[in-house]
């Protein structure tokens, strides 16, 4: 039933980008955290400047605890940058601090896939968990009734997708934060051009996390597809 093969083959690589992206991330800012930006804007003057020159002005920078902690919240209207982003020139702090902006732009210019992921955001925190544990119950269940059990796992892949579409909207929102910051960092004179590049390796690396997330949570559905008999035929 629980056939290591099938752990080996279908986990084991989500495992292994999820671990090789969030080493690529972690490597990658400690490299551009120690990178100064020649013209000395904080992360919270980068990403003000940024709102600026969009022509944003209702939108509050804040200061927020904890570690990558930085987001932007469109139902408060706030962007939250973490301590060490907020008052750090440096090439990451910048970085993050005006793809935050860039997530503000898009809120401004009612930009689609930031409100659907919104949208979304309920239905895929219950979904995750509720239909991941309906899911093992129904593998569980399968020994005593297979026909039952095997419909019980369907029940919670449905409910375990709406994770996998949260995933899937949020890689746009993400990678046009990002190209929106990336456009405006040199125009708004913020970095110059050679400084950019560090800027699109802070930022193509934080990507790659939410690619690795996505592809993990749909490998973890076709492992229990598989398990179920809906997927590869039975054995
Ligand atoms: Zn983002």
């Amino acid at each position: 039933m629980f056939d290591p093969l099938y752990l080996l083959l279908v986990l084991l690589p989500g495992l292994i980008i999820s671990g090789a992206a969030s080493w690529l991330v972690k490597s990658t800012f400690r490299k551009y955290s120690s990178v100064g930006s020649r013209n000395g804007y904080t992360g919270a003057q980068a990403a003000q400047k940024l709102l600026d020159r969009a022509g944003i002005t209702d939108v509050q920078i804040v200061r927020s605890r904890g570690f990558l902690s930085d987001h932007y919240n469109p139902g408060s209207k706030q962007l939250a940058l973490s301590e060490p982003v907020y008052d750090s020139t440096s090439i990451a702090a910048v970085g993050v601090a005006t793809h935050e902006a860039g997530h503000a732009i898009q809120h401004a210019t009612s930009y689609g896939p930031l409100a659907w992921r919104s949208a979304i955001v309920p239905l895929a925190h219950y979904g995750s968990s509720l239909g991941y544990y309906t899911m093992f119950g129904g593998l569980l269940l399968m020994f005593a009734s297979p026909l039952l059990g095997k419909w019980v796992v369907g029940l919670g892949a449905v409910m375990f997708a709406a994770m996998l579409v949260f995933q899937l909207v949020t890689l746009p929102v993400e990678f046009n934060a990002s190209a929106r910051a990336k456009a405006l960092v040199v125009e708004a004179g913020i970095v110059s051009p050679d400084e950019r590049k560090g800027i699109d390796k802070v930022l193509g690396a934080a990507a790659l996390t939410y690619v690795a997330a996505a592809i993990t949570t749909a490998l973890t559905l076709v492992y229990f597809l598989m398990r179920a008999g809906f997927l590869g035929g039975d054995d």
